[in-house]
């Protein structure tokens, strides 16, 4: 299928094709690919095929059609939609229905989006390649033995294997971008307070975004305009202004100036990775952009701080998963705290019973000034850093990743491989600016990402920079040999 999300929806609303017959193709091809690809926890198609005849009847009338009219959307399994699971893929929410939408689906719905059903993740959005979903472990599209990164797994494989036009994945610490970038799609993390979480599972609270993923900028702008903005459910949403980022978007990006963190580019970058991402460098500068290397040095430390706040952090907000007000209870308990303990330690995987423990050592008497204190002193130093940086340049570019997608299995038992690989995405999380990735090479058959990182609610600029990369090259038309 070669359909992209903008053009599909000028189809609809041309009527060259029914919203009907949009659903079934997906739902057609979710089912023949997906026992492949293992990206979807649970298909929709009931739901999904009903709101397809209501908009083809609404496509007829007067009423006024939403921004994402017919577009088929899968949704991360840690984001509420009303009736349909809300697993987390985890053991300790198995069964559990959501009785509400989240803020974002709401407006989705609101805007004519059609939900196609939900998708694997890591367990509680905590890994780097889906493999600590309790249910299965999804694969790459571009090459089924390797993982698709993650915790947003389930989002980026059903973009790349065609199973969804858009998707809302997490980003905590780079859950959104690492991916998409492993799987050759956009995904963004928009600054902290761009985007409502309520009804999205919280892990980091601090650092925690919802991020739209699509297969090429502009259908992600699309996705971002829908659904951004203020919300009186989350009082850490901010009240600045929306852009129409598709009517503004453009590729004449010269002039601008883009920073080159000299630290992102040292030991542990895979050099075929690092040469894409310079090639990709040349493109801007092609397109009359000024290229200057910087130092961001404080920014090394960002992922020691991530990991004390976001265990800290997960260990407070996993509190509630106690077997008593709702998911998991064990079948065998003497008294209260026998159902807690049996109860979690039987519900949690061993990622996140391993998050719990760290987090609270850290936020415990004797440790919190030693770890969790001195972490928060360190994201300030980092995020002042970056404020100082982003006097200079409109923005940075650097690698999404380290490596492109590793085998499945490969770094299960080498908890610290995959803790590193997060280096370059996590400064974004702990500092709340926004960041784009997008696919900017293949190494071995493999996409290979970049991110782009601006200053605080400059989405705009992102999506800008990221067009006009597109617009020069041909990366995000590769497809998948599935
Ligand atoms: N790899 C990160 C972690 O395991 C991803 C977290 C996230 O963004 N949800 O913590």
């Amino acid at each position: 299928m070669n359909f992209t999300a903008h053009g599909l929806k000028n189809m609809i609303l041309n009527r060259e094709i029914k919203v009907e017959e949009v659903v079934k193709l997906y739902l057609d091809r979710i089912d023949s690919l997906d026992c492949k690809v293992d990206a979807y926890l649970y298909v929709s198609s009931e739901e999904a095929l009903k709101r397809a005849k209501e908009l083809d009847k609404k496509l007829v009338s007067n009423e006024k059609k939403g921004g994402l009219f017919g577009i088929p959307i899968s949704i991360k399994d840690n984001i509420s939609v009303a009736g349909m699971q809300n697993t987390c893929a985890s053991k300790m929410l198995k069964g559990y229905i959501s009785p509400y939408d989240a803020s974002v689906i709401e407006r989705i719905k609101q805007e004519d989006g059609i939900i196609l059903g939900k998708l694997n993740m890591d367990e509680f959005a905590m890994g780097s390649s889906t493999e600590t979903s309790y249910f299965k472990t999804t694969k790459n599209p571009w090459n089924l033995e390797m993982v698709p990164g993650g915790s947003s797994g389930g989002s980026a494989a059903s973009l790349a294997a065609d199973e969804a036009l858009l998707s809302l994945g997490t980003d905590t610490g780079g859950s959104v971008r690492q991916p998409a970038a492993l799987c050759g799609v956009v995904g963004l993390k928009p600054t902290y307070g761009r985007i409502s979480r309520y009804g999205s599972v919280a892990f980091g609270s601090t650092l925690d975004q919802i991020g739209p993923m699509a297969k090429n900028v502009e259908d992600c702008a699309l996705l971002t305009e829908n659904i951004a903005g203020l919300d009186n459910k989350d009082f850490t949403t901010a009240d600045v202004k929306v852009s129409e980022y598709t009517n503004i978007l453009t590729d004449d990006i010269r002039g601008k100036k883009i920073g080159i963190p000299k630290e992102y580019f040292g030991e542990g970058l895979n050099s075929d990775v690092k040469k894409c991402v310079e090639k990709a460098i040349d493109v801007f500068r092609q397109n009359g952009v000024k290229i200057e290397y910087c130092a961001l040095p404080l920014s090394t430390y960002s992922l020691a701080a991530y990991y004390i706040i976001g265990c800290a952090e997960a260990s407070s907000n996993l509190a509630r998963f106690d077997g008593i007000r709702y998911g998991y209870r064990s079948k065998d308990y003497a008294d209260a705290i026998d159902i807690y303990t049996k109860s979690r330690s039987e519900g949690f995987g061993d990622e996140v019973k391993k998050r719990i423990m760290l987090g609270t050592y850290v936020l415990s008497k004797g440790y919190y000034d030693e770890y969790y204190k001195k972490a928060l002193k360190a994201r300030n130093l980092i995020k002042r850093e970056f404020v100082d940086i982003m006097k200079k340049f409109d923005a940075i570019i650097c690698p999404t990743t380290t490596d492109t997608a590793f085998k499945i299995g490969e770094k299960q038992k080498d908890n610290i491989s995959m803790y590193l690989s997060d280096l370059y995405i996590v400064p974004s999380n702990v500092t709340g600016v926004p960041s784009i990735s997008i696919p900017c090479g293949m190494v071995n058959g493999l996409p290979v990402g970049m991110q782009i990182t601006s200053n605080y609610f400059r989405e705009d600029l992102l999506f800008n920079l990221a067009y006009s990369f597109e617009q020069s090259t041909n990366w995000h038309n590769l497809k998948p040999n599935i």
